[in-house]
């Protein structure tokens, strides 16, 4: 059976294609994104106390499902909801493009496209939000034989994925299609079914939609964690401690800092991004045009992201003179165009890196209730979902949708 979900944003309406194959067990038989109690007759369970720390994407989508299970939850940032990495991105959301991916990561990412897409309508009507939630085609440019025969080698993976659709475009076709475009090109890849959402609205829309269903969202900085034996039993704020049955580590680049608090190693370190927002002359375009890790993302209010860098930093998050200029000479390659564009902003932000470059979702080992999920690097607003529901069952006591095998934090340990 399929499902067929009409949805609309401002300019655009598209229509979402879900197999019955992809359908969640935690979702009422009829279908809807309706979940249900995790409860005994699941093998789980649905009471206690949980504080998630750390209101990211990953965090907010951890508070909201715990809360669609029937959890307790309360929702933690030292600042106000996605005001770091999350808040601070183009907001693509597509399985199939990026590091690891195809790859190990596919099931993972597949599995959060699904779960973003299945949960827009549901987070917005919770919210009250808008957050400019779409399907975008993308054009992945070649600049030379060896670049169009690895982006050619990846269209039966895209035509094998439920709602993606990829061909190849030769030069002329691509240059009547956006004349904007580089002649210098020898073609592209034309790809249909990529997401894309305003980040920070987003994560926002999700923090509230979890409130909607009984979570608490307070900013506070998270200090320490009270333990008795292997239990942790509250989490230390500067002025209080507050209770909790459970925790839930999702403070992206910051999550070393809390792996101390358990005498545990979480190697995640920030990868520093710069990106740009501005203005094309000219009517908005319809699509995404990218090069590598570079790319000039259309959004539906007419700006455009230009994207990005990637600097080991360490914990600095000020954008950058050279950092600017690097993203516009990039952006320029793609469409000449780009360096007469209007610049609007100019930002950074740090990707949560693991050393293999994998997210991290587990319970920390020696631990009976303190779990993390993090590491989501450069993906993390499409896998943040994905990461999220799995962190939810496993703190409810059920299986997650897909192996967390490649996830485990002892993969780093030396011994
Ligand atoms: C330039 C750039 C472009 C990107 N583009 C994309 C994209 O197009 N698509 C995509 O999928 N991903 C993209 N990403 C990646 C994505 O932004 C991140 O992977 C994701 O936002 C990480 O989410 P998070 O919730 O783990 O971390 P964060 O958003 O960093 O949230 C962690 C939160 O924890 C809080 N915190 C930390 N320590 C404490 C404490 N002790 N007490 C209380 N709170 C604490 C922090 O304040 C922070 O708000 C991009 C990233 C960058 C930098």
């Amino acid at each position: 059976m399929t499902r067929h979900i009409r949805f609309q944003t401002g300019r655009q309406a598209f229509d979402i294609h879900e197999k019955s194959t992809l359908k969640d067990p935690w979702m009422k038989q009829d279908g809807n994104p309706e979940y249900e109690s995790a409860g005994p007759g699941h093998g789980g369970r649905v009471s206690g106390v949980v504080v998630v720390v750390g209101g990211g994407i990953v965090g907010s989508y951890a508070a909201y499902f715990l809360s669609l299970i029937g959890m307790k939850v309360t929702l933690l940032d030292r600042f106000p909801v996605a005001s770091k990495a999350s808040g601070c991105n183009p907001g693509g959301l597509n399985p199939l493009h990026g590091p690891g991916l195809p790859g190990v990561m596919s099931p993972l990412a597949e599995r959060a496209y699904h779960l973003n897409l299945s949960h827009w309508e549901r987070v917005r009507m919770l919210s009250g939000k808008e957050f400019a939630p779409h399907l975008v085609s993308r054009v992945e440019l070649a600049f030379d034989e060896a670049e169009k025969s690895v982006l050619r080698a990846t269209i039966p993976h895209y035509d094998s994925i439920e709602g993606f659709s990829a061909r190849w475009m030769d030069r002329d076709e691509l240059l009547a299609l956006d004349s904007r475009i580089n002649p210098a090109v020898v073609g592209g890849l034309w790809t249909e079914g990529n997401g894309m959402v305003d980040s920070r609205e987003y994560t926002r829309a999700v923090a509230d939609a979890a409130v909607a269903l009984g979570a608490i969202v307070r900013q506070a900085d998270v200090q320490g964690l009270v333990t008795v034996g292997s239990r942790v039993t509250g989490v230390v704020l500067k002025d209080e401690t507050l209770a909790c049955d459970d925790v839930v580590i999702a403070t992206g680049s910051w999550a070393a800092e809390a792996g101390a608090w358990l005498n545990a190693e979480i190697p995640v370190s920030p990868l520093k991004g710069e990106l740009l927002t501005a203005r094309l002359a000219g009517a908005p375009a319809d699509h995404h045009v990218t090069w590598k890790m570079i790319g000039v993302y259309q959004t539906l209010d007419g700006h455009c992201w230009f994207g990005g860098t990637q600097e080991q930093a360490g914990f600095d998050e000020f954008p950058t003179k050279q950092g600017g200029g690097f993203i516009l000479d990039s952006v320029s390659r793609l469409l000449p165009e780009a360096k007469n564009a209007e610049i609007t902003d100019h930002m950074a932000a740090l990707r949560p890196m693991t050393p293999d470059g994998l997210p991290i979702i587990d319970r920390v080992p020696c631990w009976e209730n303190a779990y993390v999920a993090t590491g989501s690097g450069p993906k993390g607003m499409l896998v943040g979902a994905g990461m999220a529901e799995a962190v939810a069952r496993l703190v409810a006591g059920q299986q997650p949708h897909f192996d967390l095998s490649p996830y485990r934090l002892d993969r780093f340990s030396t011994v």
